[in-house]
């Protein structure tokens, strides 16, 4: 579903996001009363506003290296920018691909850098906004596939090794990260945990028949 166009980018929520976002509105609406009902609807707005602004990130700074961005779209789960890849590869060009990446989590930076003072002065739900961008800025740096992290890891590795081999080295460490993310997540009953590994997994799987077949075409999806 689109809901506005930025700059030429198709700006769209996922229908699943927002039954989910509805449905969980309404059941604390139903539960704690309005107040928290009216609460939780402008959390989730300024989640929403961070994961949009993050995946902006991403596309502005494409933008400006000369790839363009077919949408940008959010999921329960966080956003995708999908750019195009027609006219420049990626995987040719591991400045662009560094740059295009670490201007996700920078993005949760500045927001957090200005949401800060705001917490000082106690404003009602500036301490929450705060830990969502630093933890969306943090946890977008793990250096595994597919999060903003991996990307950087294999932009350092390619003048070397060739993209082939950096992408086969990052998949590796992305296995690994995978792994570790389910059985830390269900040794301490984090469900978050398992369910980013699984999605780290399907994404080394797809991207590991990329690089059997030598073609990179994931490049294009940014989380
Ligand atoms: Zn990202």
């Amino acid at each position: 579903m689109q809901i506005f166009v930025y700059k030429n980018i198709p700006i769209r929520l996922h229908i699943s996001f927002l039954a989910l976002v509805l449905l969980y509105i309404g059941y604390t609406g139903l539960k704690s009363g309005m107040f928290h009902m009216a609460l939780i609807s402008i959390m989730c707005i300024l989640i929403f506003g961070s994961v949009l602004l993050h995946e902006l990130g991403h596309a502005l700074v494409a933008r400006k290296l000369g790839y363009k961005t077919r949408h940008i779209t959010l999921y329960p789960f966080g956003g995708i920018a999908a750019l195009e890849m027609s006219q420049k590869n990626m995987a040719d060009h591991p400045g662009d691909e560094f740059r295009i990446a670490i201007a996700g989590p920078a993005m949760n930076m500045v927001i957090a850098m200005f949401v800060l003072p705001l917490v000082f002065l106690k404003v009602p739900l500036c301490a929450e906004l705060l830990i969502v961008n630093l933890a969306m800025g943090i946890f977008n740096l793990v250096p595994a596939f597919p999060m903003d992290g991996g990307r950087v890891l294999r932009s350092w590795i390619t003048p070397r090794k060739g993209v082939q081999k950096a992408t086969k080295i990052v998949l590796r460490v992305s296995f690994w990260f995978a792994w570790a993310f389910i059985v830390i997540g269900i040794l301490n009953k984090l469900f978050m945990l398992p369910v980013i590994g699984i999605l780290l997994l399907v994404t080394i799987r797809s991207e590991s028949l990329r690089i059997n077949n030598k073609t990179i075409g994931f490049l294009s999806r940014y989380f």
